[in-house]
């Protein structure tokens, strides 16, 4: 029998449940077996965060361990598809944009692909000539057949949601297959000699005792920070934007033609807006830094964005802080999701972040109490090696751009605000393109300092690729235009056609045939009500 055995989550958000019916699922066998006992405590009162959310293909391993049938999950959660990122206007703003999909054809044992882009007139983004999905988003079709799939290669998809539905959902499919569910709120931590929690106490007068405590309490990080005081490191040098504007567009009073199968990331003066389609609504907000923007010039932009029927809609704001909990496990105490820390969410990365968590402390899962140091160790190496991993690739993002149209672009591209080893790297790349050895005991030249503050671990953080690849750096660096005017210059350097290979073109032909309209799937698959059309609004069509 295990002696560490009894869970209790304390937050009831995505994150919460999350957890509880990952760990249900991989180490009970989906509520079959009763290895460890899971309970969930939840506010009645505090609400969660509740914005539409946007996912990365790895959801569809959260999905699977915990037993969800993708069709009952996307109709409880009002989900869309979503196969790419599109950005628009983080270069120039002059209307430009560039996709991020998430399929990518490999031609084979060696990809040069973008070193013949590199040298070609680029009269194709680079992202269309190694993806057909980038073209298959611009026109508009779902990444699934109306009929059983015959199309090849499957296609990578994710998908746009609503959290606090997804929260609910996960509920609803857990606590009949053996996790408990309390309402109340934790008011207090009690902690043994040992500096490990031995029971939190909630306001109703409840003690609940468990092995191991798992802080989902969002950005109040309730046991973590205010119990055991573990410390906040602030990254704000790095991403500056620490508030989000938040709206969301029902369809019976908006439908805008189309239900994109992405999400689109429009910059805007100080910052981007983030437009995630859903079954019945849009939620778009705009990501700003407070220091550049006031709240009602942010609120303006989004309206500028939207268009005229945007009015009547409520503008929520909600503060962020870019940063990570120094050590996401603590004693006997993992704090996961925004308890945790934040990046802002132009990647998609804080369910995923939420998921990773979840996989690893399966897979860490610490059955004796003599384990607990060491899976807490391993645990907490690679959770730092992910968030600095997306802090890079999110970073690179801004300081790419040659934006100088307003002062937070000038600023973000200033070297202080670059991280250390994104620099390294882009020097690096500046003498070889990117490749997979780049990702092995990453260490560049010209890299100086160690990003980690310590705690227990000294080590520096290394970039193991376990998200972003080389192939995704050369979405984001090749739709930035990296090293273009160094290679334009070039004297006597001649640029030859670009070339699209057979395959893809191949590929968009059958796309054509086979897959239909995104919303057409969501009307006769989902059972979307079909909405009347409207002309969409002047900013929305921009990019
Ligand atoms: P919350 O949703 O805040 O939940 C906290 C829970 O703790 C609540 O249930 C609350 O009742 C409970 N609680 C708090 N205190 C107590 C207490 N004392 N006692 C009992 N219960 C308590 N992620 C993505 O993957 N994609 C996105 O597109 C995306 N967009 C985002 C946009 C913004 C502006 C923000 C801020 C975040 C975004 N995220 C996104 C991140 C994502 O929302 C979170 O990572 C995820 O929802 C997890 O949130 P959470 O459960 O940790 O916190």
């Amino acid at each position: 029998m295990p002696d560490v055995k009894k869970v209790l989550i304390v937050g009831g958000g995505s994150a919460g449940w999350i957890m509880a019916a990952y760990l249900n699922g991989a180490l009970n066998k989906k509520g079959t077996e009763k290895n460890i006992d899971i309970t969930l405590v939840e506010s009645p009162d505090i609400p969660s965060i509740s914005v539409g959310e946007a996912t990365i293909p790895s959801i569809g391993h959260i999905l699977g361990v915990i037993g969800l049938n993708e069709r009952e999950f996307m109709k409880a959660t009002n989900a869309t598809f979503k196969q790419s990122i599109k950005y628009a206007n983080w270069l120039n703003n002059e209307g430009e944009f560039y996709h991020h999909p998430f399929s990518r054809y490999r031609p084979g044992p060696i990809d040069r692909s973008a070193q013949d882009w590199i040298g070609s007139d680029r009269k194709i983004p680079f992202t269309e000539t190694v993806s057909a999905q980038a073209m298959i988003c611009e026109m508009g079709l779902a990444p699934q057949m109306l009929g059983e799939w015959d199309f090849g290669t499957k296609l990578k998809y994710a998908y746009h949601m609503d959290a606090a539905k997804f929260a609910n959902y996960l509920r609803d499919f857990s606590v009949p297959k053996g996790v408990k569910h309390l309402l109340a709120n934790v008011t207090k931590t009690n902690i043994q000699e040992n500096g490990h929690i031995k029971s939190v106490q909630t306001a109703c007068g409840k003690t609940l005792s468990a092995d191991l405590f798992i802080d989902c309490t969002g950005f109040s990080a309730h046991l973590m920070e205010k119990a055991l005081g573990v410390g906040f490191e602030d990254c704000s040098q790095w991403l500056l934007c620490d508030r989000a504007a938040v709206m969301h567009i029902p369809y019976d009073d908006y439908f805008p033609s189309q239900v994109r199968p992405y999400t689109t990331a429009t910059a805007q003066s100080a910052g981007w807006i983030w437009d995630i389609p859903m079954s019945i609504q849009r939620s778009i907000g705009y990501v700003h830094s407070s220091a550049f923007i006031t709240e009602e010039q942010a609120q303006k932009e989004l309206h500028a964005y939207e268009g005229a029927h945007s009015g009547a809609y409520e503008t929520k704001f909600i503060n962020f802080k870019v940063g990570r909990r120094e050590q996401a496990w603590k004693g006997n105490c993992i704090a996961v999701g925004l308890s945790g820390g934040f990046i802002e969410p132009l990647e998609s990365t804080g369910i995923y972040l939420c998921d990773l968590a979840a996989v690893m402390l399966a897979e860490h899962f610490p059955f004796t109490q003599n384990a607990m140091e060491a899976m807490a160790f391993r645990f907490n190496r690679i959770l730092t090696n992910r968030f600095y991993e997306i802090l890079d690739f999110i970073n690179m993002h801004y300081c790419l751009s040659r934006r100088t149209d307003t002062d937070f672009w000038k600023e973000v591209q200033k070297p202080e605000h670059i991280t250390d080893r994104l620099q390294a790297k882009l020097e690096f790349w500046k003498l070889k393109l990117p490749s997979t050895a780049d990702f092995d005991d990453q260490f560049f030249p010209g890299q100086t300092s160690a990003s980690l503050s310590g705690h227990g671990d000294v080590r520096r953080p290394i970039d193991t690729a376990g998200l972003w690849n080389h192939e995704s750096y050369e979405a984001i660096l090749y739709g930035m235009d990296f090293r273009g005017p160094e290679f334009e210059n070039k004297p006597g350097h001649v640029r030859h056609p670009v070339r699209v290979p057979e395959f893809i073109i191949q590929r968009l032909h059958g796309a054509r045939q086979k897959l239909p309209p995104h919303h057409i799937w969501l009307n006769q698959v989902m059972g979307m009500h079909q909405y009347e059309m409207h002309t969409p609004p002047p900013g929305w069509g921009k990019a």
